[in-house]
């Protein structure tokens, strides 16, 4: 049986943080609908369901801990009744501080999540705020506290840094703060302007953002205290304790299949690439006429898919794996893109493994221009 990863997308928000562009909406009184068309759209699977066996299932936002407990539970059991779902699955919930009580989490273990994911972003209140997140490092940590006497034994923290106004030394004692807590995962983005949010275009946020000397340093001083502390980098933006790593978002990176719910969710299912328009009015209106809500549509070609690949796989510590890109996409890697992979492994950029190639630290700081430089995006069929 094939392996196949859930996606469910909870778009509310309490409040939009000034710097986020994930599709989310503040209104709740939607809240019932919502969760009314999301398991219509889960059972409308259901023909297909059975024939993978799902183990992963991920609920991201926006803030999914704005649901009820109950609302959770409904949820996964529409899931469980549409696929088949491996009693080993990683079941992950993205949740807020803020948004969390006991009533929440025993309802979230009695359906089955196991893996929480954390927005706690930095452990510096005035940074928090800045941001406008709701949530201080007081309520971030009587959260994961309460997690802990929950049971919670697998928690992902997620940590920001290049925020305006943050020097090495609050972003040191943020990691030093979450470090300390021991949470089993940390996930360490850098912030970007994106278009169309508060922060862009905004002159005092931007003069504020550290240089991208500071930037670099940050990023190198990071990776180093959380590897020397014992969490292992395995993706560009991401450390995990031994046998941590994330395994839905490891799907992602491999290139394996995986279905999403809810407006703007993406899929890669049944050789098919398509994902939902980000609107919340048709998605409630039609959820199970999926012709209706496709923003995208369409079937990959093979090269497209080893253009993914490479990729995606150059995002992880481990990098590309020669042998299996060219057992998957029968290609040769090394004829195809040696050549231009040539000046960065001169300089180090891209380091020759046993099993292939990977990005050196220094590497995964400018891997976007790198991978423009090697992948042609419009690489012929040939
Ligand atoms: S809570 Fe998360 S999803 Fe919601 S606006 Fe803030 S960053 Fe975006």
């Amino acid at each position: 049986m094939d392996k196949l990863g859930i996606y469910i997308h909870i778009p509310f928000c309490m409040r939009k943080c000034a710097y986020c562009d994930f599709y989310s909406i503040e209104d709740m009184d939607r809240v019932s609908a919502y969760v009314e068309a999301l398991i219509a759209q889960i059972r409308s699977f259901r023909s297909m369901g059975f024939r993978h066996l799902v183990d992963s299932v991920y609920i991201g936002g926006g803030t999914p801990s704005v649901l009820s407990g109950e609302d959770i539970r409904r949820i996964l059991t529409a899931v469980r009744s549409s696929f088949s779902v491996s009693n080993e699955a990683e079941i992950t919930i993205e949740v807020n501080p803020g948004t969390l009580d006991t009533s929440k989490l025993s309802a979230y273990r009695e359906a089955g999540i196991g893996r929480l994911s954390m927005g706690l972003q930095s452990a510096d209140n005035r940074e928090l705020k800045m941001l406008s997140r709701i949530h201080t490092r007081e309520e971030f940590e009587s959260s994961f506290l309460l997690a802990r006497l929950e049971g919670f034994e697998n928690i992902n923290v997620d940590v920001m840094y290049a925020l305006p106004g943050q020097s090495r030394e609050t972003l040191a004692a943020t990691l030093d703060y979450v470090m300390a807590l021991s949470p089993e995962h940390i996930s360490f983005y850098g912030l970007k302007l994106e278009p169309g949010t508060p922060f862009d275009g905004d002159p005092q946020i931007t003069a504020a953002i550290p240089s991208e000397d500071v930037q670099y340093e940050m990023y190198l001083s990071a990776a180093k205290k959380m590897e020397d502390a014992g969490y292992m980098q395995y993706e560009i933006s991401n450390f995990a304790k031994l046998g941590m790593e994330c395994r839905h978002n490891l799907k992602y990176w491999n290139c394996e299949e995986y279905l999403g719910f809810g407006p703007g969710a993406h899929s890669f299912f049944g050789g098919r690439m398509f994902s939902y328009a980000k609107d919340i009015t048709r998605f409630i209106a039609m959820p199970e006429d999926s012709v209706a809500l496709f923003e995208e549509n369409y079937i990959p070609t093979e090269r497209e898919i080893a253009v993914q690949y490479v990729m995606l796989g150059f995002r992880l510590k481990r990098g590309i794996d020669t042998a299996a890109y060219e057992a998957r996409f029968d290609d040769d890697f090394e004829a195809r893109y040696q050549e231009k992979m040539k000046p960065f492994l001169l300089k180090k950029y891209i380091l020759k493994t046993k099993t292939g190639y990977r990005l050196s630290k220094k590497g995964m700081l400018i891997s976007n221009y790198i991978l423009s430089e090697i992948l042609d995006f419009k690489e012929d069929e040939a």
